[in-house]
């Protein structure tokens, strides 16, 4: 299917590795020219030249912290006019919801909801001027259903899904649509990194715990972030003008519910 957003230009942050890196790597199969950022920038630069030498598209790279005002500031005047803005960062630590101090929770809530929204509001007006623009925000399976161990990502998603349902029936009359992806388990960096915690508390091999957590999806192993970035990528589309504001599962059916 051609999805009629070659030419675009899209940000994508926190893309060098994992779930963000298989929605640039999607995007700029379909044509699309990007920015992308990450703290590290040796893996970012990598990534960049492998983007290019495979789809030929341009990327320009910002090492930063999307976190950090400064950093932000630097990733949007890299950006310029962007048609396309993919959010992400990276997921809070685990833990008990006793364990977190306020600190805690503000560090989640700029990670996980206040930095997604400060893009936005720098995006969406140029957007909206221009008449056509796509937002597409990765946040988690957790804003479905609560993961016990993950309460700060429970907690700071929680709050960007309800700026997000009221934000995107404001700008969609533009032609400028916000949507979400909810990641349930994925093979990426932060998924190993979680399994050794848990291999770790209780005692068992790194593949016992991924065994164990593949065992609780339907489909019975991890998403990949090709499969991530594919969705996303349609999301972006032409096709996808009348999809507005919704929370889209890709957890390989891990979350029981009927709606
Ligand atoms: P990942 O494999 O660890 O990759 C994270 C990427 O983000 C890396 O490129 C990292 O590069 C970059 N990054 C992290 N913090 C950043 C920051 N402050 N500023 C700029 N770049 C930053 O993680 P992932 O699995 O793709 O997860 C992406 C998001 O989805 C996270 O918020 C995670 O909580 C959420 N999620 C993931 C899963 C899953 O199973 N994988 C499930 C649910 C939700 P640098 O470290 O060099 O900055």
């Amino acid at each position: 299917m051609d999805l009629g957003i070659r030419g675009r230009r899209a940000l994508v942050t926190a893309a060098s590795k994992g779930l963000g890196r298989g929605c640039a790597e999607a995007l700029a199969e379909a044509g699309v020219a990007l920015v992308i950022n990450a703290r590290g920038v040796e893996a970012l630069e990598a990534t960049a030249a492998a983007i290019r030498e495979r789809h030929g598209v341009p990327v320009t790279c910002v090492a930063a912290d999307i976190t950090d005002p400064g950093g932000r500031a630097r990733v949007l005047a890299a950006a310029g006019e962007v048609d396309i803005l993919v959010t992400n960062a990276g997921g809070p630590p685990p833990g008990l919801w006793s364990d977190w101090s306020r600190e805690d929770f503000i560090r989640a809530l700029d990670a996980n909801m206040l930095t997604p929204i400060a893009l936005m509001q720098a995006c969406l007006p140029g957007m909206m001027a221009r008449g056509w623009g796509r937002v597409v925000n990765i946040t988690s399976q957790s804003v479905k259903a609560p993961i016990p161990s993950l309460g700060l990502s429970n907690a700071a998603r929680a709050g960007l899904t309800g700026f997000v349902a009221g934000t995107a029936r404001q700008v969609a009359g533009k032609g400028v649509t916000i949507n979400n992806l909810l990641p349930g388990i994925h093979a990426t960096d932060r998924a190993d990194s979680l399994d050794r915690g848990v291999a770790e508390a209780q005692g068992i091999s790194l593949e016992e715990a991924r065994a164990r957590r593949a065992a609780t999806i339907p489909a019975g192993r991890y998403g990949t972030a090709e499969e991530f970035g594919a969705a996303c990528a349609f999301l972006c589309s032409v096709h996808a003008g009348f999809i507005v504001g919704q929370n889209i599962l890709l957890d390989g059916g891990a979350t029981n519910s009927t709606l």
